[in-house]
């Protein structure tokens, strides 16, 4: 299997709980890079394009709810870009099941992950699940200048002297 690049955000009860450090520490394990990193706030807009696919699940408007930050009074994520050879595997692994009750005790979410009395999975990490949906999240999140690989093409965008690099 060639390198590929896989998105990790720590969502906000990761940083609420000052759990930042220890889960970075668990997923230095898995020996991959870190080729981009920041903390951000996150939009309504975002939330929703990022969530998009489960538009339709009952769990959607809690989820969104969740992501930006409105469960734990803080709307800060941490969101980062590992790259190596099987990335995908390799952070889902770490990160264990989407339910925390299943996933194992060791993992991520095993250890810092709850269900909340509505049902919501409060897993403190996401983690992109293929190479289609780590692109899509990479150009989502990300301008090219912020991840220090060129993972995807770019071109060159707008009037010169004001030219900056953008996804094409
Ligand atoms: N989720 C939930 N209940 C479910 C399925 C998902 O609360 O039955 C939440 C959970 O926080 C999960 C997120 O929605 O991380 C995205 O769901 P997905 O199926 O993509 O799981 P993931 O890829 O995060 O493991
Ligand atoms: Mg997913």
């Amino acid at each position: 299997m060639k390198e590929e690049a896989v998105v990790v955000i720590i969502k906000p009860d990761g940083l609420k709980k000052s759990l930042t450090g220890n889960i970075l520490t668990r997923l230095s394990e898995s020996k991959l890079k870190i080729i981009g990193a920041k903390v951000i706030k996150v939009s309504l807009e975002l939330a929703g394009q990022h969530y998009h696919h489960l538009k339709e699940k009952r769990f959607y408007p809690e989820l969104i709810k969740y992501i930006t930050g409105k469960l734990h009074g803080d709307n800060r994520v941490m969101v980062l870009v590992y790259w190596g050879k099987d990335a995908i595997v390799k952070v889902r692994d770490l990160a264990g099941a989407t339910n925390p009750e299943e996933a194992s005790p060791v993992s991520i979410r095993g250890a810092y992950g709850r269900i909340l009395t509505t049902g919501l999975f409060e897993n403190v990490v996401h983690a992109s699940s293929s190479q289609e949906e780590a692109e899509r999240e990479i150009k989502l999140w990300f301008e090219p200048e912020e991840v220090v690989y060129e993972v995807y093409p770019t071109k060159i965008s707008g009037v010169e002297q004001e030219t900056r690099k953008v996804w094409k």
